[in-house]
């Protein structure tokens, strides 16, 4: 990762082909655009690539997760469960819809554990959002079950999955719809973007007018064409520059897949010299995408130890845990319920805290996050780099 490693003729390419036209916009100007729908081809593109029959690209990821969570109904005082390890982007979404974000543990896929999940849903459940972190698989199999069990639908949020699989089949196309950013550091890249995938016609229907002010796309579904409207929407358009971008990515990204397995496996080898080492669980090596490599360590000072071995060679690791943008106790404005709202929505109604989130109340989570250490996969890694990464995991192992 990221995509713009590859950046080349393909995608000057698809970009001088819309300014050919003169259109940026992804709807009407009929005749001018020479048949230039590059937005359209984009989402038709990606959904057939994600094995669904529907796409509907947005904005951003987060946008993404805002038009699914509305399109299903979410609203105001309706809980939606996600987990601990995420980037911010998905509960501020389901803050945006007014919902109460509910967090789980994780497990050492380092993604939703199942077993939380089902102890965590209430009878206020309207949505469950398992993330398919670090470009690997959340157990969705098992939590399809759960939340098929219960009635809830289920987004899957797969920002930063775009060419994962869980035996043979795309992330993001398990759930009711699936979600996936492509902004500037995710594996395939259009600067800024999104799209949200799935099967549910109806649902796609209300996605693609909601985010288009809710213009009515019925005489011409996924395009304009009625004057009529059914519901208040909102705008979070793509422009066909950015889908340009995506048709060129998307044609390289398994390339850049395989690209990354080559490179993450010489890091695991090094890597397995550490003692005590153990691996991130990944349910299907095949279906990883191999954006990131994750390996866990026994204590938490163990972790520490080993990392500050690797940065003195320069090449430290992240460690989740520590990590201001990704994880549970790290989000003190979550915790303090800090908003630009007078009032204090969303954290606060009627002069009254919602919700009080305790910063301990994951230990699961918090003891295998303090333990993990994660290193970004490059799509190109130079004869040095790979040398310069791998004689400090060595060192790691011998000190
Ligand atoms: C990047 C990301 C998002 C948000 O995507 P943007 O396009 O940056 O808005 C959402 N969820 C996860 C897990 C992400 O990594």
């Amino acid at each position: 990762m990221p995509g713009f490693e590859v950046f080349g003729e393909e995608e000057k390419q698809q970009i001088l082909e819309v300014l050919d036209t003169g259109i940026l916009f992804r709807y009407e100007f009929g005749p001018q655009r020479q048949g230039v729908y590059k937005v359209k081809e984009f989402e038709e593109a990606f959904a057939k690539y994600a094995d669904s029959s529907f796409g509907q690209a947005v904005t951003s990821g987060t946008a993404a997760l805002k038009v699914a969570l509305t399109a299903l109904g979410v609203g105001a005082g309706d809980e939606v469960i996600t987990q601990s390890f995420t980037f911010v982007a998905t509960w501020e979404a389901i803050l945006d819809v007014g919902a109460i974000p509910v967090f789980t543990e994780v497990d050492e896929t380092l993604n939703m554990d199942p077993a939380d999940l089902e102890r965590k849903i209430t009878d206020k459940t309207k949505a469950i959002i398992p993330v398919h972190m670090l470009g690997a698989q959340a157990r969705i199999e098992e939590i399809m079950v759960i939340a098929d069990k219960h009635g809830i639908p289920v987004i899957e949020d797969a920002a930063q999955a775009a060419g994962a699989r869980l035996n043979g089949k795309h992330l993001g196309s398990f759930g009711t719809c699936g979600t996936f950013s492509f902004d500037s550091v995710k594996t395939m890249t259009t600067g800024e973007g999104g799209m949200v995938i799935t099967d549910n016609e109806n649902l796609w229907r209300n996605m693609s007018e909601y985010h288009d002010h809710g213009h009515d796309h019925a005489v011409n579904p996924g395009g304009r064409g009625g004057e009529g409207r059914r519901f208040v929407g909102f705008n979070y358009r793509m422009m066909e520059l950015q889908g340009a971008m995506g048709l060129a990515q998307l044609a390289k990204l398994d390339q850049m897949i395989i690209s990354q397995k080559a490179n993450k496996a010489i890091l695991k080898e090094a890597a397995s010299a550490i003692p005590g080492v153990s691996f991130r669980t990944i349910l299907d090596e095949k279906g990883d995408s191999a954006t990131f490599f994750a390996f866990i360590l026994e204590s938490k000072e163990r972790a520490a130890a080993v990392n500050q071995v690797l940065r003195e060679y320069g090449v430290g690791a992240i460690n989740f845990g520590e990590n201001t943008w990704h994880f549970y106790p790290q989000w003190e404005h979550l915790t303090a319920g800090s908003t630009l709202a007078d009032n204090g929505w969303p954290f606060a109604e009627n002069g009254k805290r919602r919700v009080i989130y305790d910063p301990e109340a994951l230990p699961q989570s918090a003891d295998i996050m303090s333990r993990t250490l994660v290193y970004q996969v490059p799509i190109k890694m130079g004869d040095e780099q790979k040398e310069k990464m791998v004689s400090a995991l060595h060192n790691a192992a011998a000190s």
